[in-house]
């Protein structure tokens, strides 16, 4: 491949603009493993850097992109060799090295990991970062002790991509889920990845309490903000939060109520940098417990040139589910 198109996001005066590029491969930066890239995917961060409407890019020019998934062109990393299916999330990508918005991508190895098993490129990207971190907030209600007897369990922002992977694991998994939205046109939606309730994302919203009536023995919250507050105040006794997302505010309006009265655990998720151990357990539990019926049936497929209009649509929570970008 010589040259091949990308998504070059440029800094304009005191704002940033996009354009495409037919680039090759000596315009990329250092790394030891290139990869043809043939799937990538729209995460929330992504639309942030997309849009610039929140500094996610640290260097410009910028190709974004925080995940892509392809094929092994040329190594000199011991672990990886042409021909080898390899996916990367986070790591930086699309934010300080240049990411998945192109038709090539040149990385270092060890942010490499082999597509696991039931994945393909595309359906490995219809998880991404959102579903990894989906997984990786399920893992964290299991290590505090959540367990399917313990009570119901919360998601909110249920109709988004984090929350949609983690609504199909937890109901895979046993769990009596409550998807929290403020779509409750996408009721049918949630009840189809496997919500046994659906609840208005408005009764999360009042001012908080320090305690309220207890709920939830746990709760994955893509929202943060007034909305987290709202949650840990109805937390049961000894549950956990797992904390992942800030579609609703970065603030926490909350009091220490919640944690020494009734022993409710906040556990904070963050994927970019997750450890490669944490990466392959996740990814092998994506690989037993996710449902690729569930997957396919929150997914829409769409060509890379899609992603800066898909990117508004994805800020104004116009999107339902997982976007797959065909590069
Ligand atoms: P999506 O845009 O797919 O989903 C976000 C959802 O949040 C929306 O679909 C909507 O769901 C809900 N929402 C939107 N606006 C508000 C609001 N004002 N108040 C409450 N809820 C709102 O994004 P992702 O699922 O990809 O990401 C979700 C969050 O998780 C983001 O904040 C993202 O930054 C964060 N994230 C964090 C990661 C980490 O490593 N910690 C990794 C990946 C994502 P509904 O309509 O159902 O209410």
């Amino acid at each position: 491949m010589d040259k091949f198109e990308a998504l070059i996001i440029s800094k304009e005066g005191k704002g940033q603009k996009a354009e495409w590029r037919r680039i090759a491969l000596y315009d990329l930066m250092e790394g030891d493993v290139t990869v043809r890239v043939t799937h990538s995917t729209l995460n929330y961060k992504d639309g942030l850097a997309v849009t610039g409407r929140a500094p996610i890019i640290r260097h410009f020019p910028m190709i974004p992109g925080i995940d892509l998934a392809g094929v092994v062109t040329a190594s000199s990393h011991p672990d990886y060799r042409p021909g080898d299916e390899v996916l990367a999330t986070g790591w930086g990508l699309g934010e300080s090295h240049y990411g998945g918005y192109a038709g090539c991508a040149r990385v270092k190895g060890e942010w490499l990991i082999p597509i696991p098993a039931g994945f393909s490129s595309a359906t490995s990207m219809a998880v991404g970062t959102a579903g990894f971190t989906a997984m990786c907030s399920v893992l964290a209600l299991e290590n505090h002790g959540v367990t399917p007897e313990s009570g119901q369990v919360l998601v909110t922002g249920a109709s988004g991509g984090v929350g949609g992977v983690a609504v199909s694991l937890l109901s895979k998994l046993g769990y009596r889920v409550v998807a929290a939205t403020g779509r409750m046109e996408e009721r049918g939606y949630l009840e189809g990845l496997g919500a046994s309730e659906v609840v208005d994302r408005v009764e999360l919203t009042a001012p908080p309490r320090p305690l309220c009536h207890e709920q939830w023995a746990g709760a994955i919250d893509t929202a943060g903000g007034i909305v987290l507050a709202n949650v840990l105040c109805r937390i049961r006794e000894r549950g956990t939060v797992a904390a992942c997302g800030l579609a609703a505010g970065m603030e926490l309006p909350t009091t220490v109520a919640p944690f020494i009265l009734r022993g409710v655990t906040l556990a904070g998720i963050s994927s970019v940098m997750a450890p490669r151990k944490l990466r392959l357990e996740a990814w092998g539990r994506l690989s037993r417990d996710l449902d690729l019926k569930k997957l396919d049936f929150m997914t829409t497929i769409r060509p890379l040139r899609d992603v800066e209009e898909l990117a508004v649509e994805m800020l104004a929570g116009r999107i339902r589910g997982r976007v797959v970008l065909e590069v």
